[in-house]
């Protein structure tokens, strides 16, 4: 049986993984699904935690195999999502994905719920990427290039939640989190 499925999109640095860490802990049972990229591992990721780093040929013979449930190329890597990810036993899934890869999820699976994450500007956007100082500049520059046209697609996903503040942004998603049920 396929676990209820929660889809978190929006911009790179809006705060996806921050408030994500923060529903997981509030929410018993639920349960991320590790993403498989071809991007090089940050510093402190773990292989089969943060994501299945895989090397580009083997991402292709996946793609090739019908392995994904959806993949995408984002800032010039690869990304996506292993069905096999999805049929693990839990009281829920999270993803956490770009808007591309969400309107696969949309398209494939409809009984996803899918959120999109805003920020309070764009200006908060790119202080926020500078600030985590996890990326080179030209890849900080790639994801506010994608940013442009993800913000607007928000309007293409079931809710909208302007990341501000991170406490009330955290209560507004556990509560949307809490009332698609079983999660
Ligand atoms: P994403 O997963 O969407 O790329 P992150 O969760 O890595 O984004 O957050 C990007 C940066 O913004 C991190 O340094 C994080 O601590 C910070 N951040 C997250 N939420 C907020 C917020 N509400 N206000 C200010 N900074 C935030
Ligand atoms: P990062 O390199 O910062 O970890 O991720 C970059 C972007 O890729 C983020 O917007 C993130 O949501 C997205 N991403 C992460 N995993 C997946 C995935 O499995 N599929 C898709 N389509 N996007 C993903």
């Amino acid at each position: 049986m396929t676990a209820p499925i929660l889809v978190i999109t929006g911009p790179s640095g809006v705060g996806k993984g921050t408030l994500i860490k923060g529903l997981l802990e509030r929410v018993p049972g639920l349960e991320l699904a590790v993403s498989a990229t071809t991007r090089r591992p940050r510093e402190g990721e773990v292989n089969g935690v943060d994501y299945h780093f895989l090397g580009e040929e083997d991402f292709e013979r996946r793609v090739a195999a019908g392995e994904f449930v959806e993949h995408a190329e984002y800032a010039a890597n690869r990304y996506g999502t292993l069905t096999s990810e999805l049929k693990r036993p839990a009281g829920g899934i999270v993803l956490e994905i770009d808007v591309q890869g969400a309107r696969q999820v949309r398209d494939a699976l409809p009984e996803a719920k899918l959120i999109f994450i805003e920020p309070p500007s764009f200006e908060d956007l790119e202080r926020r990427l500078a600030a985590r100082a996890s990326d080179r500049p030209e890849q900080i520059e790639r994801r506010l290039a994608a940013a442009r046209d993800e913000l607007a697609a928000a309007g293409e996903f079931d809710h909208r939640i302007v990341n501000d503040d991170l406490q009330r942004a955290l209560q507004e998603l556990s509560k949307l989190a809490a009332t698609m049920s079983p999660l």
